[in-house]
Formats: structure tokens, C-alpha cells, sequence
């Protein structure tokens, strides 16, 4: 129950700690100010110490991660995991599958092995919640959640058309609750439900999403409701216009209609591109991170793009009918009745494809034209972008110009004029400045007061790595990994395997809301009210 790490070099932004030599105290899970000279000690003496890592944005847990591992057995085929060899005592160990979307147990082994210890899936549809608590229960290692899909709600959209914005902000609230959710999500506000209903797509904040809202209307009425909820995380969007060139020009709208609200931009590589539709591509990164260095209310993660194979899973469902179209890629397309869709195609991100080359580029141009490291935080939108596993090759090219000037110019350069990477960007990220984009960043902007630095009352979440003059090797290999006290990973091997917790909200309405949902419920629902709610979730909501 205690541990004193001990004669590391401390990376714990949170609590101005930049490197300094110091012991972290561990007891009951718990980060402690001390403890008894004659506490059990782990040796880190000429190692790195930091808190565990957090991941914002990512997709593990969630039936359309079922879909995609469907799509998917040659990555199964080709990467087979044998289950880890844990101590005497430990529960059963789990064989499975690896590739770009890992079985549950494999996901939470080697998210631990990274040294993550929360994670959270960034789209689930309400409908679909029970399914990302029953694989988040065979997640272990990690503390997981769910961001809950609202942005093309059928509900969500008459509350809209009526005018009535309380009540939408009450249905969020006991959506959040009945889902056992954690953030709102919004995905191409409007956008799916146009694709539900023949009318494609929308490509504007202002377009008509069937007579009854607009986009501008969804993301204002979502990020009032998550602001006046007080929810940990503010409103989690993900624009219109995903992947399209041109589209900097709608993310900029849709930061200008937020109009000074708190707020979260997701994956933003993927909505930063110059450029027409038809007439070509080029980076729009740095108009749009001139705008977020200058507005404190937002913050994003990246979605870096990372050369090889990914999967794109993603509500956008028009977006992956189009790039079914582009790359002849398997795919799959689902409705989900009156809440979403959902679209997958794999693919591989190849160097010398040009626009592969500029996704690669604009998502460095972010992460080094960023002006706080708070509010511009590491993801690779697992696995749109790549694997949560090429982290550590993210991080190498952060830390280091020279292997980022090499790989430079190695990849297609077609795209690239114009570039603020291509015309020569000098910054390298620092230990705690990758500390705050991995782990204390993402549980500030999160509200995980307990999670993301090493001060007494955190969760005993701790990663210790091992110097490396190979920046990836020594960020891919933790030496230890401590989740919530308990040493999960020893001399490089994952050994212990507690289950994870739940981290979720229950937010307060008004209960004038529950006659006029049961009477929606049984007029358009496949599932009826009494049973639509998930049940005996683990933990205490925040
Ligand atoms: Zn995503």
C-alpha cells in the first residue's frame, strides 16, 4: 500500500516541478506529501518521472470500434497477442488481437505498457453506451469514459427548431446521466443527420439541416449546455467540412460563432486545410493557430496523421462515404435510428502520397506554432490518424529538429509550399512541455483534478522511464508504470492488471423533461424509456 519512488528527475508541470530530483510518496493510491522511513522504495535514481499518461481523444470502447475490428481480421491475422506473463494472484491473463483496433483486454495492455493510465472514447452513440461500459469493464489498467454523441440528435433537433434551449440543455444533462457519459460530442453538427435523410451532407454554419437547425444552432445551444451544466469537460466538437480543402475556412466560422464559450476543437489537423474543393490543397494551419493562441476559452488536440496503417472510425458518415469513394477501401455504414451514424474505412497513410505528406505536416505545424501547450494537446484521433502506439515516434519528432528536418525530406513534397514546416519551424518540445501535452494538459482541460500531476491527493497514476538518446524507444518502454498505486508494469513487463474505474457525470435538470422524452421514447424508439438507461456502472459520477 506505500511505495517511495525514489531519486528521479520529476516532470510534473501541474505543480511547477520542471526536472528537479525529488521522491514521489505513494500511499493507498493515493500521492502523499511523506511517508515512514522504512516505506518499500522503487529505485529511480537517473530516470524520468512523470504522471500517468491521458488521453483525450481516442476510439477503444465502443460498438463502432466492434464494427472496425470486423472489417479488419488481417490485422488480427498478422498481429496476435499471447497473453502477458502476470505474477501469481493476478486475474486471468487475456489473449487477443493487436493491429490498429486491439481487443479490449490488448487495448488496456498496451495502453499501460505506454505508460497511459486514462483514456478516453471520444464517440459513442447513446444508444450504443451499454456497449462501451461492457468493453471499458474488460479495459483494464486504464480509468476510461465516454464522450456521448449529441450534435444530430433527433431530440436534441426539435427542442432546436422549437426554440426551446433549456430543455435541450435539460435533455444533455439527462442524456449524460442515462448513458453514463462524460462530455458532450458533437460530430459535423447537422451533417449525419442531413446524410440520414438523402440530403448528403451540410457544408456551412448557416445551411438548413432539414427546416429545423443549423449547425451554428447545434454548436451553440451543446456548448451552452455543457458550460451551464458546469461538466468537467467543455463541449467536444469535431467541425463540419472534415477532410475537405478549404475547410480552415468553416473551422474558423465555427470558433468565431462559439463567440467567446469554453471550448474544445478535436482532431484539429484534420480541419485545418487551405485550399477548393476540386482546385487543390495546401496547409491553413497557421491562420487557425493564430487564432487559437489568441483565445483562451478553446483549446484542441491534434489528431497527428502517423505513415502507416490507421483506421478511420468516425460518426462523420458522410466524410466516410466519400473517402470510401476516393480510396476503393472496404467500408461500412450505419444509421444509428434517431441518434447518429457511423463509418468506417482502413487505410494507410504513405509518405509519398501528397496529401498524406501535408496531414503529416499541418498536425507539426500545430503542435509547433502553439503558443500554450495547455490548450493544444497530443492525440492521433486512435486510430484515424494512427495508433496510440506511435505516440512515442509523435513525441521524437516534437523533441527533435534533426529527425524532423530528415523525415521531411522524405515525404511528398507537392502539397507543401507554402508550409510554416517546410519553410523551417526550429522549435523542440522540452520534457515537461511533452509532460503537459500528454498527460497534464489533457486532465486539466479534462476537470480530472485527480489525474495529470504527482502532487499529494492525485491518484498514484506515475510513469518512469528509462533515458534514452532514442526519444521514441525511451517513451515506448516505460521501465514502471504505477496505476492508482499499484505497479502494473516492472522492468519494462506489464505484471499486475487492476481493473479500471469509470469516470462519468450525472448532471442536475429539471425533471419536467422525463414525461415529454417518454412520450418521444414510445412514439419513435426502437427501445422503450424504463429500459434505455445503462444500469450498475462502476464508481462514483464526478
Ligand atoms: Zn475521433
Amino acid at each position: 500500500m506505500r511505495l517511495r519512488i525514489t531519486g528521479g528527475a520529476v516532470h510534473d508541470p501541474a505543480n511547477g516541478v520542471d526536472g528537479d530530483i525529488r521522491d514521489i510518496c505513494v500511499e493507498n493510491g493515493r500521492i502523499v506529501e511523506s511517508l515512514p522511513p522504512d516505506a518499500p522504495k522503487l529505485d529511480a535514481r537517473g530516470m524520468v518521472v512523470m504522471p500517468g499518461g491521458v488521453d483525450v481523444h481516442s476510439h477503444f470502447a465502443s460498438s463502432s470500434c466492434n464494427h472496425a475490428r470486423r472489417l479488419i481480421p488481417d490485422e488480427h491475422t498478422a498481429d496476435p497477442v499471447a497473453p502477458p506473463e502476470l505474477l501469481d494472484g493476478e486475474p486471468l491473463p487475456r489473449s487477443g488481437s493487436g493491429g490498429t483496433v486491439p481487443s479490449t483486454f490488448t487495448t488496456g495492455y498496451r495502453y499501460a505498457g505506454l505508460g497511459y493510465t486514462t483514456a478516453f472514447d471520444a464517440a459513442v452513440a447513446p444508444l450504443m453506451a451499454r456497449h462501451s461500459h461492457a468493453e471499458l469493464d474488460d479495459t483494464p489498467c486504464v480509468d476510461g469514459g465516454i464522450f456521448v454523441l449529441m450534435g444530430n440528435d433527433e431530440y436534441l433537433l426539435r427542442q432546436i427548431q422549437a426554440g426551446e434551449r433549456d430543455r435541450a440543455r435539460d435533455y444533455a444533462a439527462w442524456l449524460l446521466g442515462a448513458t453514463g457519459g462524460y462530455a458532450i460530442k458533437v460530430v459535423n453538427p447537422g451533417g449525419v443527420e442531413a446524410w440520414k435523410t438523402g440530403q448528403r451532407n451540410v457544408t456551412g454554419l448557416d445551411d438548413s439541416v432539414g427546416g429545423r437547425a443549423t449547425p451554428r444552432a447545434i454548436v451553440e445551444v451543446l456548448a451552452d449546455a455543457a458550460n451551464a451544466l458546469q461538466l468537467p469537460h467543455p463541449v467536444h466538437i469535431h467541425c463540419n467540412n472534415l477532410g475537405i480543402p478549404g475547410n480552415a475556412a468553416t473551422t474558423l466560422a465555427t470558433m468565431d460563432a462559439l463567440a467567446g464559450r469554453r471550448a474544445h476543437l478535436t482532431h484539429l489537423q484534420f480541419h485545418c486545410y487551405g485550399g477548393e474543393p476540386g482546385k487543390g490543397w495546401s496547409s491553413g494551419a497557421s491562420q487557425v493557430m493564430e487564432y487559437v493562441n489568441a483565445h483562451r476559452e478553446l483549446s484542441v488536440d491534434v489528431g497527428q496523421v502517423m505513415f502507416g496503417p490507421a483506421v478511420t472510425i468516425t460518426a462523420d458518415a458522410p466524410v466516410e462515404y466519400l473517402l470510401y469513394k476516393s480510396s476503393g477501401r472496404r467500408w461500412t455504414n450505419i444509421d444509428i435510428e434517431l441518434e447518429t451514424g457511423c463509418g468506417i474505412v482502413p487505410l494507410v497513410y504513405k509518405d509519398k502520397a501528397a496529401v498524406a505528406a501535408l496531414q503529416w505536416a499541418i498536425g507539426l505545424e500545430i503542435f509547433l506554432l502553439s503558443a500554450d501547450p495547455w490548450r493544444v494537446v497530443l492525440s492521433t484521433d486512435h486510430p484515424n490518424g494512427g495508433s496510440f502506439l506511435s505516440y512515442p515516434d509523435v513525441i521524437r519528432l516534437l523533441m527533435d529538429r534533426s529527425f524532423r528536418d530528415q523525415r521531411l525530406m522524405q515525404v511528398n513534397p507537392k502539397l507543401l509550399a507554402g508550409s510554416a514546416l517546410a519553410d523551417g519551424l526550429a522549435r523542440e518540445y522540452t520534457l515537461n512541455e511533452i509532460a503537459i501535452v500528454t498527460r497534464a494538459g489533457p486532465a486539466r482541460l479534462l476537470g480530472l483534478k485527480q489525474k495529470g500531476h504527482l502532487g499529494p491527493g492525485a491518484d498514484a497514476d506515475v510513469t518512469i522511464y528509462s533515458r534514452d538518446p532514442d526519444i521514441a524507444k525511451m517513451f515506448s518502454t516505460p521501465r514502471y508504470v504505477v496505476k492508482g498505486g499499484v505497479v502494473v508494469v516492472e522492468e519494462g513487463q506489464l505484471r499486475r492488471t487492476p481493473a479500471g474505474g469509470r469516470l462519468r457525470v450525472t448532471p442536475q435538470y429539471d425533471d419536467a423533461i422525463l414525461a415529454d422524452l417518454r412520450r418521444h421514447f414510445s412514439a419513435y424508439s426502437t427501445v422503450s424509456f424504463d429500459n434505455y438507461p445503462v444500469r450498475d456502472l462502476p464508481g462514483t459520477p464526478a
